[in-house]
């Protein structure tokens, strides 16, 4: 599914004296089964951005083309509704979002809101899990006797069971361990490439951008500055510093070496000609 963002400007608290433009004239898209990455400085308007993609808020001046579903500034539930279903959202800490008694429940959750019949949901919510190495026998458990990182896991899970075209996660390892960290990125990856989904991550590690992503837009002020292919833009050193972000320790360890003047041979750039 094709998210198309034209000229979008929003404002916080618009027509009063605390008002805020977030976002000004902002037009990008997303093609289906990409892995994108929203990079920025904090304050840059990535969360903004993100909210607008699955119509938690919606546009001042300007449209969020999802598919054939336009969000505009006056667009009703039914739509926003009908847009939630192909777009899911991983918010920051989603655990703590975890409410039900047991693992499994907490995973059909989603999919039984959306409609679907308790069997469905049941299904769904067992085709998740196990893509995630839960064991049958957990999903009984209360999600709350679990690690922080496995709770992370059991919430994303509720997510992915709703089945999205397009999921967006925001900051997803936030505050875990190494090993989880690693799991969660490797999920998403994973799903991206098997159910040939859209991705977009809103993050500051930028080697996990390097690792994982296809593509980068990179916002400051409100505004999209650079978008294009990963390694274009987290090998130039002095658009990242400009930015406050962190160069990928894969690149910083090859420009050091290249002025110590080692020699690296770089892949063709155009692999696509004969
Ligand atoms: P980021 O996610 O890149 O940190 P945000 O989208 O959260 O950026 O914020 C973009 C701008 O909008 C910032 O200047 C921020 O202070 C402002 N902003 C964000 N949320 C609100 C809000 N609820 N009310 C007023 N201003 C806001």
């Amino acid at each position: 599914m094709k998210i198309t963002v034209d000229g979008l400007t929003s404002i916080y608290h618009n027509n009063t004296p605390f008002e805020h433009t977030a976002l000004n004239n902002f037009t990008t898209t997303f093609e289906p089964g990409k892995y994108y990455a929203v990079i920025g400085r904090t304050g840059s308007g990535k969360s903004t951005l993100i909210q607008h993609l699955n119509g938690l808020l919606l546009p001042t001046r300007g449209i969020v083309q999802v598919g054939d579903l336009t969000l505009k500034h006056r667009t009703k539930q039914r739509v926003i509704h009908q847009v939630k279903k192909h777009v899911g959202m991983v918010f920051q800490f989603p655990e703590h979002q975890l409410f039900d008694e047991t693992i499994l429940k907490d995973v059909m959750f989603g999919p039984l809101n959306m409609g679907l019949t308790e069997e469905e949901a049941e299904e769904r919510a067992e085709k998740y899990l196990s893509l995630l190495g839960v064991p049958k026998r957990a999903f009984g458990r209360s999600p709350f006797d679990l690690s922080g990182g496995q709770m992370r896991k059991i919430a994303i899970a509720g997510i992915l069971a709703m089945e999205p075209e397009v999921l967006i996660v925001d900051e997803p390892t936030a505050g875990l361990d190494p090993k989880s960290h690693i799991e969660v990125m490797q999920l998403f990856k994973q799903i991206q490439e098997d159910f040939n989904i859209t991705i977009i991550l809103v993050t500051h590690d930028m080697n996990d951008v390097f690792e994982y992503a296809d593509e980068v837009k990179l916002l400051a002020g409100g505004e999209l500055i650079r978008e294009g292919r990963t390694e274009d833009i987290l090998t130039d050193e002095k658009l990242l510093t400009d930015h406050h972000l962190e160069i990928p320790d894969i690149v910083r360890l090859v420009h050091d070496l290249e002025r110590k003047g080692v020699v690296f041979e770089r892949m063709p750039r155009n692999t696509e000609a004969f």
